[in-house]
């Protein structure tokens, strides 16, 4: 997410906010964005791989804006679907920079 009252003009890695952790961009590195200015961070997304499996359940995914049942990580009041979880994951591990590992 953006951090509430930030200049969308002037926009620093202090602006841009893991949706689930809370952790900014300078902190909380690398960093996914999905749709609307909502962000993933490495981390949270190594945590949604490792949970467990949930049964379906309905949702609206942080990432995409879309209703799911697939549930792979809720916290700090966002959830993110396995869609994005699995194509946030390979985003980071196509990117040589991220040095992002599952
Ligand atoms: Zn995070
Ligand atoms: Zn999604």
């Amino acid at each position: 997410m953006h951090r509430p009252g930030c200049d969308p003009d002037d926009m620093t890695e202090l602006d841009f906010l893991c949706d689930f952790c809370g952790r900014d961009w300078s902190v909380a590195q690398p960093f996914v964005e999905g749709h609307h200015g909502s962000c993933v961070c490495g981390a949270c997304l190594r945590q949604a791989l490792a949970a467990p499996e949930t049964p379906p359940t309905g949702f609206r995914c942080n990432l995409c804006l879309e209703d799911r049942q697939d549930l792979a990580l809720s916290a700090g009041g966002a959830r993110l679907c396995r869609r994005c979880r699995d194509r946030s994951a390979r985003t980071l591990e196509r990117d040589p920079e991220s040095g992002w590992t599952r």
